[in-house]
């Protein structure tokens, strides 16, 4: 095919669209450069288009894509947030739970757990050095103790509260009698819940006014104003005079900013007692407890102390498993042989978890 050198193009062009054969045949002999060139922009033209058309469905892919991504990126990326924000959610209300509960020990006098220092085990149980014991055992007054019997002494702290007169029924029941280291709360639904339990028998001790950390063991002198405050009224209510106290918080608590020492011995100067406890209850755990768990605490503990158990309970409002678990531990109590449930009273030996070293210690353990 003589093609000349410069319609090699037109020839490409011609071969493609089947029609420079014919065109040749025809006799027209050379074809003129114009056709060509015309040719050449009918094909420019339809290959333009074809990519035009390519472009646009690409740019058109390209705009959908971003379209999806626009619309499902932002609302993948929320979903994720939200799961991220749910979980730590989820985990600060976990951290509030536990601080409150943390708050509501802390409110109720519970120091058991607090601290892993202190010497009270987890479930309460008094780990320190026990007090020694023996046939010539006084008690903080200097007289000699009976050793007959084991004594179990049913403590209840925080009150009074609404539990109480459930709790003093139950006593009544089994005539068995008691101690209630008591807070500061006036009002005249009080009144006679005060009046009731020195009434009925039981042993009215103090568990200060107010039952604020910050307050009572901010200074000395704020402890013993505080002291004073629930002395005056338990005698105001009562007209008995007051000489047994219980440390919100034990004697080992952690949460004094004054040493132990001073209100320790200010009491001693005051004649009046303290008492710790060495069987707990449980009742005031972070976690709630049943029935049966604050019945089989308590009966362990008992059996686990040789002489004199001296029993922590909670007499705050909302521990309705302790006014539950009452009468079973009572009557257990009651069923083990030479036992016997006593208040405290100058025949008691005190338990205590901290001591300061003096003439009263002395009396303590002759
Ligand atoms: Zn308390």
């Amino acid at each position: 095919m003589n093609v000349p050198p410069d319609s090699d193009a037109g020839g490409r062009s011609g071969d493609r669209f089947g029609i420079s054969g014919g065109q040749r045949a025809a006799g027209q002999g050379r074809v003129p450069v114009s056709g060509y060139v015309k040719l050449d922009a009918d094909a420019d033209r339809v290959n333009s288009g074809a990519d035009r058309r390519r472009r646009v469905d690409l740019l058109k892919r390209l705009i959908v894509v971003a379209v999806i991504l626009a619309f499902i990126m932002p609302t993948i990326i929320s979903l994720l947030v939200l799961r991220s924000l749910k979980v730590s959610v989820g985990r600060l209300e976990e951290e509030i739970s536990e601080l409150s509960e943390a708050v509501e020990r802390l409110d109720a006098g519970d120091t058991v757990g607090m601290n892993e220092n202190r010497r009270v085990s987890v479930d309460g149980t008094y780990v320190g050095e026990p007090i020694t014991w023996s046939e010539g055992t006084v008690n903080s007054y200097g007289s000699r103790i009976d050793n007959g019997k084991k004594k179990v002494c049913l403590t209840f702290d925080d009150g009074p509260s609404s539990n109480t007169g459930r709790v003093l029924d139950i006593l009544k029941e089994y005539d068995v009698k008691a101690t209630f280291f008591v807070l500061g709360k006036e009002g005249p639904g009080y009144a006679d819940l005060y009046r009731r339990i020195t009434d009925e028998g039981h042993t009215i001790g103090m568990h200060s006014y107010s039952h604020r950390y910050d307050e009572i063991y901010g200074s000395l002198d704020n402890f013993k104003a505080d002291l004073e405050k629930i002395q005056d009224l338990i005698y105001d209510y009562t007209g008995v005079w007051p000489v047994y106290y219980r440390f919100p918080g034990g004697s080992s608590n952690r949460v004094n900013r004054i040493p132990m020492e001073g209100p320790i011995s200010f009491l001693n100067e005051e004649n009046i007692v303290y008492y710790d406890w060495n069987v707990a209850a449980g009742d005031a755990d972070t976690v709630p407890v049943s029935k049966q768990q604050i019945v089989d605490r308590c009966i362990s503990g008992i059996n686990r102390v040789p002489h004199e158990a001296v029993v922590l309970f909670h007499d705050s409002e909302g521990k309705r498993s302790t006014v539950e678990a009452l009468p079973e531990i009572i009557e257990q109590v009651l069923a083990m042989p030479d036992t016997e449930i006593v208040p405290i009273t100058e025949d008691t030996i005190p338990i205590r978890h901290v001591k300061v070293t003096g003439e009263n210690e002395d009396m303590e353990e002759q």
